[in-house]
């Protein structure tokens, strides 16, 4: 009997959890914890870390897991490298949620580099007021450039002290593109610092930016182990040996 495990933490995985909620198919769905309300889903729900590749193939053998679903961001790498590692070693079956990276239009005005360390070198020399569109976990590197206005945003308000001084502010997306116009117009935003997530979901900042003719430092998807990817929750759905009702 099918027993999924979805890794989730993302729009995607929300859907999909709701795909297979209504399908009936047994599932587990897996927040990382790293926010502190997480959105409720209609299946079985556990939070917090597996205690790496060994805890998370000790889960798939304890839960009598048949097929684990990678939908976690493209830019959680440990957790997809761990994914990996574990199926290899239970030989069970894994699928990742994926959608494509964004594509730079010639409008585009981007700078793409690899890491955040690269998107910190890549800021200009004089002030300038900088959108920092990347999660907390990732800010401390541009405290080294404290001559630039760095506007945060955040899903939850900071628990800890920042590394350094900035504009934050508390909201979880999606963001329209109107209000993604008036937020960088507000603030006078003059760069922006981004990571190709990819998906519709975080897209409207990339679209103000060329709306605007502002640069964008793009940092690209961190290199993953080669493994089977698919875009749709539809896809997913199939590969789980659903057959899909149109219009479902
Ligand atoms: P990460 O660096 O790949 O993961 C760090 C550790 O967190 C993993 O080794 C694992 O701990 C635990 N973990 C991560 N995702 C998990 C999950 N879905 N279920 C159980 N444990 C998980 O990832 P991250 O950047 O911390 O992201 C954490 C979660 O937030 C992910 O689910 C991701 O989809 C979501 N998220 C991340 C981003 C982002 O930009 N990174 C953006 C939006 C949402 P153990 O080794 O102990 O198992």
């Amino acid at each position: 009997m099918t027993r999924a495990l979805i890794l989730g933490g993302t729009a995607d995985a929300s859907l999909l959890a709701a795909a297979i909620a209504r399908a009936g198919i047994a599932a587990v769905y897996s927040y990382g914890g790293r926010t502190r309300a997480p959105a409720d889903q209609p299946l079985p729900t556990r939070i917090g870390g597996f205690g790496g590749v060994v805890g998370l193939a000790d889960y798939i053998h304890r839960e009598a897991i048949t097929h684990v679903i990678d939908a976690t961001h493209p830019f959680a790498a440990e957790i997809s490298r761990n994914a990996v590692a574990a199926c290899a070693e239970t030989g069970t079956p894994l699928i990742a949620l994926e959608r494509a990276p964004w594509d730079k239009s010639p409008v585009d005005n981007w700078i793409e580099v690899a890491d955040v360390n690269a998107a910190v070198a890549a800021l200009p020399e004089s002030p300038a007021r900088v959108f920092l569109a990347i999660g907390r976990q990732h800010i401390a590197p541009f405290a080294t450039r404290p001559q630039h206005t760095y506007t945060l945003r955040f899903v939850d308000p900071p628990e800890a002290p920042l590394p350094f001084a900035a504009d934050v502010i508390v909201s979880r997306g999606p963001f329209t593109l109107d209000r993604e116009l008036e937020m960088m117009r507000a603030r006078g935003i003059a760069w922006i610092v981004a990571r190709n997530s990819g998906g519709d979901g975080a897209r409207a900042k990339i679209d103000a930016a060329r709306a605007l003719g502002l640069p964008v430092i793009m940092i690209s998807r961190p290199e993953l182990p080669e493994r089977q990817r698919i875009e749709s929750v539809a896809g997913i759905m199939q590969w789980l040996g659903h057959r899909i009702c149109l219009g479902a």
